[in-house]
């Protein structure tokens, strides 16, 4: 592989990472904005006031963004502290068996199409330059420098389910009372247009179905939590 190459493959190996950040985002906000949208048009349906409204709507802002930040902590940390303890055992066998652990790559390499001779040049000189790194990418397929941050992904997800509630949040609360539904309504499935679109694009899908697959389920979101605000604000719950 020529430098050019390789410098082209790390390349596109940052973009797709920054691809599938964006996509998370998308994904994130889209959260935002259906889970609010259906609770803040659930108590749209059972009452007026506007300080009941704006209590449900950011009660369900935070524990939607926190309950997505801690559950993205905890699923990063995890699969972080699997890499972690992958490398170290890797690192071990480095050292207690270099030979064997040389004819793995060897192996390994080959199994990807090289000649066994080929393969066996390649190992040798991946080992002399860095092996672990070698037998973290060629066997682990993750690189040591790369790992995720479990913080990062945390406030990505929060800031993401944030931005999407704050939506339908502010759709509910500032118009006045008689037109406040149809605007909420409006927005969101304008918006959800918008991330079904965005979403379908970033991971290269056809979009017009995606599009009408969010906007539906947002309606459907809606409509049910409606009905469900109707009847118990007609019940007098
Ligand atoms: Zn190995």
């Amino acid at each position: 592989m020529s430098a050019t190459d390789q410098h082209d493959e790390a390349h596109h190996g940052a973009l797709g990472s920054r691809l599938n950040w964006l996509r998370a985002a998308v994904l994130g906000a889209n959260d935002g904005i259906v889970s609010t949208a259906g609770l803040v048009v659930g108590v749209a349906g059972a009452t007026d006031s506007r300080s009941a409204l704006l209590t449900a709507g950011l009660a369900g802002l935070l524990a939607g963004s926190m309950s997505m930040a801690a559950g993205e902590y905890v699923s990063v940390s995890t699969q972080r502290d699997s890499e972690k303890a992958a490398l170290a055992q890797e690192r071990r066998e480095l050292k207690d068996s270099p030979e064997a652990e040389l004819a793995e790559l060897a192996g390994l390499l080959a199994d990807r199409g090289l000649s066994d001779d080929v393969a066996r040049e390649a190992a040798l000189q991946l080992t002399e330059r860095d092996a672990l790194r070698a037998h973290a990418s060629v066997e682990l397929g993750i690189d040591p420098d790369e790992l995720t941050n479990p913080w990062h992904a945390a406030w990505a997800s929060f800031l993401a389910f944030t931005a999407g509630a704050l939506l339908p949040l502010l759709a509910i609360v500032l118009p006045p009372a008689p037109v406040r539904l149809y605007v909420t309504v409006g927005s969101v499935l304008a918006a959800l247009a918008l991330t079904g679109w965005g979403s379908a694009r970033l991971g290269s899908a056809p979009a017009g179905r995606a599009i009408w697959r969010n906007v539906g389920g947002g309606a459907v979101a809606m409509g049910v939590t409606y009905g469900a605000g109707v009847l118990l604000g007609a019940v007098g719950v």
